[in-house]
């Protein structure tokens, strides 16, 4: 194994020694199988390559200071790519076999957990897709359920520092009664141009608007939205968001703190008054957004002092980054432990 320098580690793809699959044919799924490579061979008329029959999730394994390796509320990333399943009419992975295939990954790759104390994590990468083959427009009749994890870094290179943003208005992401609020690929391949032209002009991301009305904020590129005001943290509420497990947290602890929480559609109009704005996903937790253009009215939108990320979003992201590694108490039950 390389010497890793833990404190350097970009987000990204990260080779590590095995990865854990399972197939779903006739009916049913079958043993689990674990393989040291990452070719994956498939029939050319696999549904995943043609029609998008693929979900997948995002998770994190954190290594606390007693050393132990920690999951977070993956049973709410079971549950979810089970709904992502449901939405495109795949096979569901039932949540033992999810809970025992993640738990596996994460153990034979347990030298690449990164120690405590660097803001890094083992990425743990669960994907399913359609391998049966169809010719015609038909969901597949057979699965492969796979997951594979590499060490990361944070996920934004600017850390936990203001990040600038920039509204959309002519692309979406996905559609009101389309598939925005499941986690499959092809909500991506709808965002990747705008957020790679967003990324040459020089924004961290993109934040889209609610495809119907173009009013309200959607989802900002890969992560949640949510904005702080009169100590009061809202999220929007949209069919077309995808339900963070971050955001539901930080709602949770929100309100814990004493805070008033608002999960309610948020105008872009009223970003003027919010005094603090951040995306919040797994891959970066909480990334404060400093800045918000949008790229057609012209309009700007700061947050809080230049260069700084509010307090209560620095706050939570802190409280939430000490519940992941152990360092704060659990008292929601939300951390579970590979052992
Ligand atoms: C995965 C994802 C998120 C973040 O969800 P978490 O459960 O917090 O990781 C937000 N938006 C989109 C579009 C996503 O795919």
């Amino acid at each position: 194994m390389q010497n890793i320098d833990w404190g350097k580690l970009p987000f990204g793809y990260f080779q590590t020694d095995y990865n854990v699959r399972c197939y779903y044919r006739n009916g049913e799924w079958g043993k689990i199988e674990v393989s040291s490579s990452p070719q994956v061979s498939i029939h050319m008329a696999a549904t995943c390559l043609h029609y998008g029959q693929q979900a997948f999730e995002g998770m994190k394994a954190y290594r606390g200071r007693d050393g132990r390796i920690r999951l977070f509320r993956w049973e709410e990333n079971a549950k979810r790519m089970q709904r992502s399943a449901d939405g495109i009419l795949m096979s569901r992975v039932p949540e033992e076999l999810f809970h025992e295939m993640v738990s596996k990954a994460v153990r034979l790759n347990e030298k690449y957990v990164p120690p405590f104390g660097h803001g890094a994590a083992l990425y743990i990468r669960p994907l399913l897709i359609g391998t049966g083959v169809q010719v015609g427009v038909n969901p597949a009749k057979e699965y492969l359920f796979l997951v594979f994890v590499g060490p990361v870094g944070p996920y934004f290179k600017e850390g936990f520092n203001p990040v600038k943003m920039q509204i959309v208005r002519d692309y979406d992401r996905a559609a009101p009664q389309g598939t925005g609020h499941i986690k499959v690929g092809g909500n991506y391949a709808g965002s990747l141009f705008a957020s790679e032209r967003a990324k040459a002009e020089g924004y961290a991301s993109v934040i889209f608007l609610e495809a119907k009305e173009k009013i309200y904020i959607d989802e900002a590129g890969p992560a949640n939205f949510f904005g702080i005001k009169d100590n009061t943290y809202i999220t929007p509420k949209s069919s077309s968001i995808l339900p963070s497990i971050t955001n539901m947290s930080l709602m949770q602890m929100a309100e814990d703190m004493g805070m008033k929480v608002e999960r309610r559609e948020v105008p872009v109009d009223e970003l003027g008054s919010l005094e603090e704005a951040g995306a919040c996903g797994t891959a970066a937790i909480i990334s404060p957004i400093g800045r918000i253009d949008d790229r057609e009215t012209g309009q700007s939108y700061t947050f809080g002092k230049e260069g700084e990320a509010g307090p209560w979003s620095t706050k939570l992201f802190k409280k939430l980054q000490g519940i992941q590694y152990g360092e704060e108490p659990d008292t929601h039950g939300w951390v579970s432990f590979v052992d």
